[in-house]
């Protein structure tokens, strides 16, 4: 089905997830007047309560998932990892943006990969692995260290090993069960960036500036922007992310990490994964930007035309996780300081509940 008509503002948006992207995806759509209508499997998720409607079904579940399909005018999601089925059943109903095509390719490292490849973009050397003798010949032509990464459902560091040069790869691979992975050269980068775009129906692409960010524990922690980098690199990490975005014809905001690495002959950045749907390294815009990449999805999704993103100066998101969260009234009273709760109950190690921008009037020009 086609991208469907110009949204009007009082129509419905769907939701494929229930996390905390869709609640802010929720937030910026009721600014522009529309409703949203969350789908998601998990009674408790944070999206539900802030949405006019949701519906808490399983994904495989044809007749909830048909019902969605006739209360929404667009569907869209928050979530990547939704089964190429489910995306198929609706598609075949209502409208689906971005493209289903584009989830099922990003669902898996090694098409993904290989996507970016073909368009000349570099990435770390890597090797699809279904068998100790791929996983032998893969090791001795990238070399250890490298990193095995499954090919389907990792995120957060999970699904993923590290071999060191001592280290035996037949044992990392049986730690993760023998499944489909790829072998990916390890990186040594000076930092990790990330671009967040969004492109319209009409192949409009607006560039947020590049953000800086910084993991632990395998989790974004904190997101600078402007990124400490040279103009140039700038621009070519920008170059990078549109021409992902119009080689998938891509509606809606997506987001691609890469690594910047040292000045030698080669290149300067290599991309490491694109997520299709909003990103946390894009948070910073809600409070630091003139349109934040929340509404910028939800006016792609709707037909609409993009804003042209002005940043109100230089932003410093950091993620409030596990009971990090408990700590968010000493943020209350800081200059410059938005606050945004996820409304999550349980504070487990490891689970994002919460975030702040910290926002620099003036600040570095990208
Ligand atoms: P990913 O799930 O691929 O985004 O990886 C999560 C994090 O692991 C990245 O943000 C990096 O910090 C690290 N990482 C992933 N792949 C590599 C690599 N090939 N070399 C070095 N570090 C990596």
């Amino acid at each position: 089905m086609s991208a469907g008509p110009v949204l009007k503002p009082e129509a419905t948006i769907g939701i494929l997830g229930g996390g905390q992207l869709g609640r802010m995806l929720a937030l910026a759509a009721a600014r522009l007047g529309f409703r949203c209508h969350a789908y998601s499997p998990e009674a408790d998720s944070c999206a539900f309560d802030v949405m006019q409607h949701s519906t808490c079904a399983p994904y495989d579940d044809h007749a909830a998932l048909a019902r969605f399909a006739d209360a929404v005018d667009v569907i869209t999601y928050e979530f990547e990892n939704i089964p190429a089925e489910t995306a198929a059943f609706l598609a075949a109903r209502k409208p689906v943006v971005p493209d289903p095509s584009v989830l099922a390719m990003t669902q898996d490292r090694f098409v993904e990969k290989k996507f970016v490849e073909d368009l000349g973009i570099a990435t770390a050397p890597f090797a699809s692995i279904e068998s100790a003798a791929d996983l032998a010949a893969a090791a001795s032509a990238i070399g250890l260290p490298a990193v095995l990464k499954t090919r389907r459902l990792g995120y957060d560091g999970k699904g993923q090993k590290m071999i060191g040069p001592k280290d035996d790869p037949a044992a990392a691979w049986s730690a993760l069960h023998n499944v489909s992975c790829i072998l990916e050269g390890f990186v040594a980068f000076e930092r990790e960036i990330s671009v967040v775009a969004a492109r319209s129906r009409d192949g409009q692409v607006e560039c947020f500036d590049v953000a800086e960010n910084e993991h632990r524990n395998h989790i974004l922690k904190v997101s600078r922007v402007p990124a400490p980098i040279s103009g140039d690199l700038a621009v070519e990490a920008r170059r990078i992310t549109e021409r992902i975005a119009t080689a998938f014809d891509y509606v809606g905001v997506l987001a691609v990490e890469m690594f910047v690495v040292g000045q030698g002959s080669g290149p300067a950045v290599l991309v490491n994964e694109i997520a299709p749907r909003v990103h946390n390294s894009g948070h910073w815009s809600i409070d630091g930007c003139s349109v934040s990449q929340f509404e910028q999805h939800i006016r792609a999704v709707a037909g609409w035309a993009l804003g042209k993103p002005v940043r109100h100066g230089n932003a410093e998101m950091t993620n409030l996780i596990g009971p990090e969260v408990n700590g968010y009234a000493d943020w209350l009273g800081q200059p410059g300081v938005s606050v945004h709760l996820y409304g999550k109950t349980d504070p487990r190690p490891g689970r994002k509940m919460g975030h702040v921008t910290r926002v620099t009037p003036g600040g570095d020009k990208p």
